[in-house]
């Protein structure tokens, strides 16, 4: 069998972005490739609009995991490339079409050149939203085959072709969505004094949100309160009866993520006495954090040290989200950064990452499992 190009597959996936537990065309180009291969090699299950691919080993005695996320944003591509999207409103601007491209390219090495171990392929739904990790942990394929360790990789604009960035322990924040409703009582922008004004109650509470941070955060740990969206009233002379706000909070452990929204919770109690309102509020999607497993990041760090042309670097932690630490929360392993430099970061709308890095990924996974096999002998 000849080996396929993995950047006409990136090309192609990059063309049909789909959003989370939509992604049937995507499900079927992964299944139409995956079914060139010779089908003793593998077993296939689909999960929702998701896929597990496991590929036996010679003489198993565990399980690698191996996870890329398939899903795309609802985005207008304006990269200007001949394989834009060709899905409206929609594109592969966070890389989850090189991660899919990259996960086939390993795939296809070890159904050609087993090793010893089973690897699991986990092609995941949803990452973007609502989520796809947790669901599918609790999935009863992926209980059967349940993984020893897990790995996975994310694009990273900022470095270079050729840089692997990771580092062991925490990686990625936990994040919370935020959604809050202020409900009080409309009327004549002339007679505030028999309304109770939502556009007044809202701004103050954003302003009051501010000091959790400054205030009730230990200064040596970090915090994000971010709102990104506010929405009140209907025209100048009316006063506003409802108001919605929109936001997220990231913190570096769980814990202080319950501080956060304990204090937040505590606020609402007394805003709803000041303004006399009724406030809900509704922490939508939560992302557990992504914590590197320490053993195996040490591993995988002296790994990249001692081959020829990889850039390591050890990066800081990040309050981006990533639902993959749901998997590391229940299966020892890591996640790492790779460099494919493009001006553009991700969820931008002209985000290019450069294509050597799929070649350049396959090769560094598929060598790093060879190496694991070769430890466990
Ligand atoms: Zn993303
Ligand atoms: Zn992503």
């Amino acid at each position: 069998m000849t080996v396929p190009d993995f950047k006409t597959i990136r090309r192609d996936l990059h063309k049909i972005p789909e959003l989370g537990f939509q992604e049937h065309k995507t499900q079927k180009y992964l299944m139409d490739y995956i079914s060139t291969l010779p089908s003793h090699r593998y077993e296939l299950k689909k999960w929702k609009t998701g896929l597990f691919v496991k590929v036996a080993g010679t003489e198993p005695t565990r399980t690698i995991g191996y996870r890329a996320d398939i899903d795309g944003l609802p985005i207008r591509e304006e990269t200007g490339l001949d394989f834009q999207s060709d899905h409206v409103e929609k594109m592969h601007a966070c890389g989850h079409d090189f991660h899919m491209s990259i996960a086939l390219g390993v795939l296809t090495h070890f159904v050609q050149h087993p090793i010893e171990d089973d690897l699991l392929f986990i092609f995941q739904p949803a990452e973007e939203g609502p989520g796809g990790a947790q669901p599918m942990l609790d999935s009863d394929e992926m209980k059967r085959w349940m993984p020893d360790a897990v790995f996975a990789l994310h694009i990273a604009p900022e470095y270079e072709v050729g840089t692997v960035a990771v580092k062991e322990g925490l990686l990625f924040a936990n994040t919370s969505e935020l959604f809050i409703k202020f409900k009080g009582k409309g009327g004549h922008a002339a007679y505030p004094h028999q309304t109770k004004d939502m556009i007044v109650a809202a701004s103050y509470f954003v302003t009051q949100l501010q000091p959790i941070v400054s205030r009730n955060v230990d200064p040596l740990d970090s915090a994000v309160i971010t709102i990104g969206k506010m929405e009140s009233g209907t025209v100048q002379n009316i006063i506003a009866e409802t108001a919605t706000l929109e936001g997220t909070i990231r913190t570096l452990s769980p814990e202080s993520m319950n501080s956060v929204k304990s204090r937040l919770e505590a606020l609402i109690q007394g805003m709803k006495i000041s303004y006399d309102c009724d406030i809900e509020v509704d922490y939508g999607s939560m992302y557990q954090q992504v914590y590197n497993d320490p053993e195996w990041t040490k591993d995988f760090i002296s790994f990249v040290e001692t081959t020829d042309n990889r850039n390591l670097v050890i990066c800081k932690e990040a309050m981006t989200g990533e639902d993959f630490g749901y998997m590391l929360e229940k299966i020892p392993g890591f996640m790492f950064w790779l460099g494919v430099n493009s001006p553009y970061g991700l969820h931008h709308s002209k985000l290019n990452p450069e294509e050597e890095a799929i070649d350049f990924a396959i090769s560094l996974m598929t060598e790093y499992f060879e190496t694991l096999n070769v430890k466990t002998k």
